[in-house]
């Protein structure tokens, strides 16, 4: 059962609809173009920065320290890190928490999710510095829950700690200062800043667990930052077939959840052994599966055997699962398996908790993964 607490709805909840988006500012919208020049007499704009910790926020204890480093800069602490940017920008920050993106939980999300809302009235453009392990997610969970009109809301981290020779944190900071200051952000969405490139947060992946260059997105990098210039590819645009969700959670409520989805990762001789360990511990599950939607007879029977939505993503790391490659026979009522699509399974999951937390039916379940050509 979702959550009580948790209202989830989609702007349109008519299926054959959801894959609206928002293009172009509203008029009258407090956050479009048009009203954030023309209501203030303000030359700059305003950033609003939320840190929660990671790499960008880490020491070593010597200089050549690339691992087993710790948490333990503030967001004021990078802010001295950067050259001065009160030309640039006016600055407010706020330290949402300081932790390594792996104790990034349901909690910490919201939080996030609460700090980005409770600013978009009021800034020109947001920042949340993240480690870089789960940053993708975040952006996936904020640009599928969020709506920010004009304002970009840019996501950074980096991959070397603040104390090691040739730190990326800085510059990475303070281009995604820049970005998202800059008026050829706006109407972009959750944009992930890190390398000098700059992506949809919705699409991209972190591909490299070491090196700078550590995301990869096949759908395109957006922009290149370079030597102090934005060079966007392409007019402002948000990902084609991102579903939206609207959260609504009780003001009393103190411990936000969302309904359990875990990911099973397929290998050779994989058996429906796993599906029996976790299928009624779980409200869906989603499998990486081997090719683009490829597992064993015997499991996908079991699969087909389980009253649960279960999706079919892969371990490759690009392509997709399309429903062609479905087993079982899609016409049938209560049918409950869905193609991924493009989704890796870690954005499979999110998105997965979100229709659960929406209480949408399988058939609701198929279409929003349509979006990304999956269902
Ligand atoms: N373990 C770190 C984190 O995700 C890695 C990083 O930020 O690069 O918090």
């Amino acid at each position: 059962m979702p959550n009580e607490s948790v209202e989830v709805t989609t702007i349109c909840r008519d299926v054959s609809n959801s894959q609206f988006i928002l293009q172009c500012p509203i008029e009258g919208h407090p956050d479009s173009a048009a009203d954030v020049e023309g209501s203030t007499q303000r030359n700059l704009p305003r950033i609003k920065i939320l840190g929660t910790g990671g790499t960008i926020a880490s020491k070593g204890s010597d200089s050549s320290q690339t691992a087993g480093y710790h948490v333990d800069l503030t967001i004021q602490d990078m802010l001295e890190s950067i050259p001065d940017i009160s030309g640039i920008c006016e600055i407010e920050y706020e330290q949402l928490c300081n932790v390594d993106s792996k104790d990034i939980d349901e909690s910490l999300l919201y939080k996030i999710y609460k700090g980005i809302s409770d600013s978009l009235q009021s800034f020109d453009g947001i920042v949340i510095t993240h480690g870089t392990d789960t940053l993708a997610e975040t952006a996936f969970f904020i640009e599928s829950t969020i709506d920010s009109g004009d304002v970009p809301i840019v996501f950074v981290g980096s991959m070397r700690p603040s104390t090691s020779i040739s730190a990326d944190g800085p510059m990475n900071l303070y281009q995604a200062i820049c970005i998202a200051s800059s008026t050829k952000s706006r109407g972009r969405g959750a944009l992930v800043s890190l390398n000098d490139q700059i992506s949809a947060g919705y699409y991209i992946t972190k591909t490299n667990a070491n090196s700078l260059d550590s995301f990869n997105v096949r759908q395109g990098y957006l922009g290149n930052f370079v030597n102090n210039e934005i060079h966007y590819y392409y007019p402002p645009v948000k990902p084609q077939g991102c579903h939206r969700f609207k959260l609504k959670v009780s003001p009393t409520e103190t411990k936000f959840s969302f309904p359990k989805v875990c990911i099973l990762y397929a290998h050779q001789a994989v058996s429906s052994e796993l599906l029996d360990l976790v299928s009624t511990r779980y409200e869906g599950i989603v499998i990486a599966t081997l090719g683009a939607g490829s597992l064993p007879d015997e499991v996908n029977a079991k699969c087909l055997s389980l009253n649960i939505p279960i999706v079919y993503s892969k371990r490759s790391r690009d392509g997709m699962v399309p429903i062609a490659n479905l087993p079982g026979c899609q016409e049938e009522v209560n049918y409950n398996l869905i193609a991924s699509g493009y989704l890796n399974p870690e954005k499979s999951r999110i998105l997965l908790q979100l229709c659960l937390a929406g209480s949408y039916s399988f058939n609701e379940i198929r279409h929003v993964f349509s979006g990304v050509y999956g269902g």
